[in-house]
């Protein structure tokens, strides 16, 4: 540069050449006054004008600008031809290097400034810079005052994924993830303003839209005048930084609570055993309001870890060590004073990586409640007499109560991992499996069997047993039953005794009602006989009283009968159509006169709609009723009247239900013996049955049959007023088509006819007649006689086979009962015979066996039909008449 310029011819030359290439200087005439300036030198200085003294300059470099002042002071005095000197100046941080030249040439002096960076420290920076920039995993964006970019690095590529092509020139708005680019504007109007932004975090936008959270520091940048030009972001990508302080923040906050609202007391220890937290649980167990409450604050020193567990924490010789320990109500030293409390500690020490204890983790739960359940489960199963166990199912006791001591007299440790069998009776072996197995499949349920005692006697126990499937066990609860079952055993024997002699009772009713209904029917028989002969009245009279005395005493036999057929439930329906117009009209009939007789007055309303219909029903058993209550209407009526009714009161789906009623003016019924009227043998008093006689059985039947006919019966009544007897009876409705009159299937009351006609018909027939009372069997062959048949009897079954072999019978009479050969055997043995022959005489039985049933067993024996003793005379002219027409 000296030697440049010391070629004067060269000057202007050279000069115009360094104003080209930039290099800034001045050229001061002798009165310092400046001539010309390149434009690098105004960009140095300031004030820098032509024609204006040099003194008159200004500089950002205040320092150099004074020092080259000052040597051109002395160069200008001096008579050298030229000066150089250097000078290194600090700004910003940078080190500046000026090199200045002073020139005289005659007549101006020039000045000549070279700065740049020290050299070395340029490259060594500019170096750096390009390695930083190109390394750094930080975006590196720079951008001038009004946010337009003009550099970016690779990081700010792959952050926000533009290429430098495609941003640099773009203004920094494009990234901000708040459309309205506002944060950006802040920020760059606070660097404009010189201020530099650290650590500042911020959403940003992508190229790919999406947002990442980045980490700012913005630097302005500053020309050499000190203005901001620009600015230089560093932006470090936190997205990652974030979520995952999110996510531990999430997950702390979690941990947090559930440390917090976990129902186990959770205690932490440092590695010198001090309590340093508590949970919320863990207070609320030991009634404390933070961890510093709490007495026993060091583990090594707390009376309730053992020394044991103490040690081998030290020792490093466990993981999990398990407590269970429980606090008594007078023990106050844990601030629990109330009553007994129950915790179970699980005690884990926590290591480090070289295997020191750095921290203690108690775990306590309250298990007051369960210990309570658990005494109150252990007390109701091992108090009681009953065995409560636990059978696996392999039917072996994993469990079982103190109830096998009391009960069987074993101990609960004989018991335990035993099997069933070895307890169980061989012969409920069966039984008790079947039912296990029957259990397994319906979960549930109740049966019985023996276990040997340890005395050898066997008990037998009631299981109620169930199964809950995920259990894998069965449940069993045994109840000693012993007693019951003897107790049972007795009343069986004893129901059975009471059966047989139940049985008994009703066979010997009705053996009585056949020993006596037979001479009766001869009686009756007789006597009716005797009337139909010439007598004198007064011998008419008598007879007439034997044959009403015979009549009630056989209604007294009866009744017996009936009670004895309904306790033995044998009092069954026979139900057939009829017309209950036929009825109520015999009855209304013969009761108008029997009214007459004792001068009351009889009435009778019959609802007409009843008439019409044809029913199905038990007409007998209807008529046994109404008599009864009729009859009894008529004892006890001295005077008055008896008023008869019978309504229907409902009709549908082909039923019918009528209500009947017998009114009377009679003695009535006293309020407190209303109750007992329907009771078998019960009459209200026994002056009554001294005035009026009667077995106070009629209404006990009548209740029966009504309530056999789905009725009621009931009676209001004031005493000497009167009463009046209410029942109601169904009925089934017939189509009057379907209805076919047989008149053989019903019973018809006996009605003895003052006489008969004997002018019929002479049959020319053989009646064998079987009985062994010799007074029935007058009595049927006079009927017989009377009415022109032949007969022959025989007083004994095999007697009867003899004489029906002997002769030509054409109608057989048979009595069951009799001696040597019964009727029943009899009539085998002539079926037996005829079988060979083809015929078939027909046999009727005749019994005093009333008995349902009865009927089917004569005809399966052979019989062709029945008629029951005594034998009504009409009844057997029909049936006879039926058979042999
Ligand atoms: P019995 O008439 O054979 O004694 P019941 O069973 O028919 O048997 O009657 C029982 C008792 O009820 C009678 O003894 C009588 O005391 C009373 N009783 C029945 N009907 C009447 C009536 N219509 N008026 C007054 N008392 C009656």
């Amino acid at each position: 540069m000296k030697d440049l310029l010391n070629n004067t011819e060269n000057l202007y030359n050279s000069l115009e050449f360094l104003s080209d290439i930039g290099v800034p200087y001045i050229l001061i005439d002798s009165n310092d006054c400046i001539k010309s300036i390149t434009s690098a030198a105004v960009e140095m200085f300031t004030n820098v004008y032509m024609d204006k003294n040099i003194n008159a300059i200004g500089s950002k470099f205040d320092d150099i600008l004074w020092f080259i002042k000052k040597k051109f002071l002395l160069f200008k005095n001096s008579t050298e031809n030229s000066c150089a000197f250097q000078k290194i100046v600090k700004i910003n941080n940078i080190k500046w290097k000026f090199n200045c030249n002073f020139i005289r040439t005659k007549p101006d002096l020039i000045l000549v400034i070279n700065y740049h960076l020290e050299k070395d420290e340029y490259i060594k920076k500019a170096l750096l810079l390009t390695a930083i920039e190109d390394s750094s995993e930080n975006a590196i964006i720079g951008q001038d005052v009004d946010g337009t970019i003009l550099s970016w690095n690779t990081a700010a590529e792959k952050i926000y994924g533009y290429s430098p092509n495609e941003i640099i020139g773009k203004n920094l708005s494009i990234l901000d993830s708040d459309k309205s680019g506002k944060s950006i504007k802040n920020l760059l109007n606070k660097i404009k303003s010189g201020e530099e932004v650290k650590n500042y975090e911020v959403k940003r936008l992508c190229k790919n839209g999406e947002e990442v959270f980045l980490s700012l520091n913005v630097a302005p940048l500053k020309n050499y005048k000190g203005e901001v030009i620009g600015s230089c972001t560093i932006s470090r990508d936190i997205t990652e930084t974030k979520k995952l302080t999110e996510k531990l923040y999430v997950s702390e906050k979690m941990f947090r609570n559930i440390y917090e609202q976990s129902p186990i007391g959770i205690e932490l220890f440092n590695s010198n055993g001090d309590a340093i937290s508590a949970n919320k649980s863990f207070c609320e167990m030991f009634k404390i309001n933070s961890i510093s409450d709490f007495k026993y604050d060091n583990f090594f020193a707390s009376p309730y870890i053992p020394e044991k567990t103490k040690n081998k924490i030290k020792n490093r010789q466990t993981s999990r060590i398990t407590r269970r320990y429980t606090l008594k109500s007078n023990n106050s030293s844990l601030g629990i004073k109330d009553s007994s409390y129950y915790f179970d500690m699980l005690i884990t020490p926590i290591f480090n990586e070289n295997g020191d204890t750095t921290s203690i983790l108690t775990q306590i739960q309250d298990i007051t409640r369960v210990k309570t359940v658990e005494k109150m489960v252990y007390n109701f199963t091992n108090l009681s007499d009953d065995i409560f166990c636990i059978l696996d199912l392999k039917w072996n006791f994993l469990n079982v109560s103190n109830g096998v001591e009391s009960v069987l007299g074993w101990r609960v440790s004989e018991f335990i991992h035993k099997n069933i069998v070895n307890f169980l009776h061989v012969d409920d072996f069966d039984s008790t499996f079947n039912a296990i197995n029957l259990l397994l499949k319906t979960g549930r349920i109740t049966y019985r069997n023996r276990y040997i005692c340890k005395s050898g006697k066997y008990k037998w126990i009631e299981w109620s047993s169930f199964v809950i499937d995920e259990d894998k066990v069965i449940y069993c609860i045994g109840r000693d039953i012993t007693e019951r079952m003897e107790r049972e055993e007795e009343l069986r024997k004893a129901k059975i005794a009471a059966e047989e002699a139940s049985l008994a009772k009703s066979r010997f009713l009705a053996n009585m009602s056949h020993e006596i209904r037979t001479p009766i029917n001869g009686i009756m028989g007789m006597t009716e006989l005797s009337l139909m002969t010439d007598l004198t009245e007064e011998q008419s009279e008598y007879l007439s009283v034997v044959k009403t005395s015979s009549q009630h005493l056989l209604d007294i036999i009866n009744d017996v009968l009936d009670i004895a057929k309904i306790e033995s439930g044998k009092f069954k329906l026979d139900l057939a159509p009829f017309y209950l117009e036929e009825t109520i009209n015999t009855l209304v009939n013969n009761f108008s006169i029997l009214s007459k007789k004792k001068y009351l007055e009889f009435i009778s309303f019959v609802d007409p709609s009843l008439t019409k219909d044809c029913l199905i029903g038990d007409p007998l058993k209807l008529n046994q009723i109404l008599m009864n209550l009729l009859t009894n209407a008529l004892k006890f009526t001295e005077r008055g009247s008896i008023i008869f009714c019978a309504k229907r009161i409902s009709c549908s789906e082909g039923k019918v239900n009528v209500q009947f009623s017998v009114s009377d003016t009679g003695i009535g019924i006293p309020a407190d013996k209303m109750d007992r009227l329907f009771k078998n043998f019960s009459q209200v008093d026994d002056s009554y049955t001294k005035k009026y006689g009667g077995t106070g059985l009629g209404l006990a039947i009548c209740k029966h049959l009504v309530s056999m006919m789905n009725g009621n019966i009931w009676v209001t009544s004031k005493e000497s007023q009167g009463s009046c007897f209410y029942f109601t009876v169904e009925f089934s409705l017939v189509n009057k088509n379907q209805y076919v009159s047989n008149d053989n299937d019903l019973d018809v009351p006996i009605i003895y006819p003052d006489s008969i006609d004997t002018n019929e018909i002479i049959y020319n027939k053989t009646v064998l007649v079987a009985d062994d009372n010799e007074i029935n069997q007058r009595f049927i062959c006079t009927l017989l006689e009377k009415k022109g048949y032949r007969y022959l009897s025989a007083c004994n079954g095999s007697e009867a086979v003899k004489l029906f072999n002997e002769n030509e019978v054409d109608f057989i009479l048979m009595d069951i009962q009799m001696p040597k050969l019964n009727g029943l055997d009899a009539t085998k043995i002539i079926r037996d015979r005829e079988s060979k022959t083809g015929n078939h005489t027909p046999i009727i039985a005749m019994t005093a066996y009333a008995m349902t049933g009865d009927k089917e067993k004569f005809l399966s024996s052979g019989m062709d039909d029945y008629i029951a003793k005594p034998i009504n005379f009409q009844s057997l002219y029909d049936l006879i008449d039926k058979y042999l027409s």
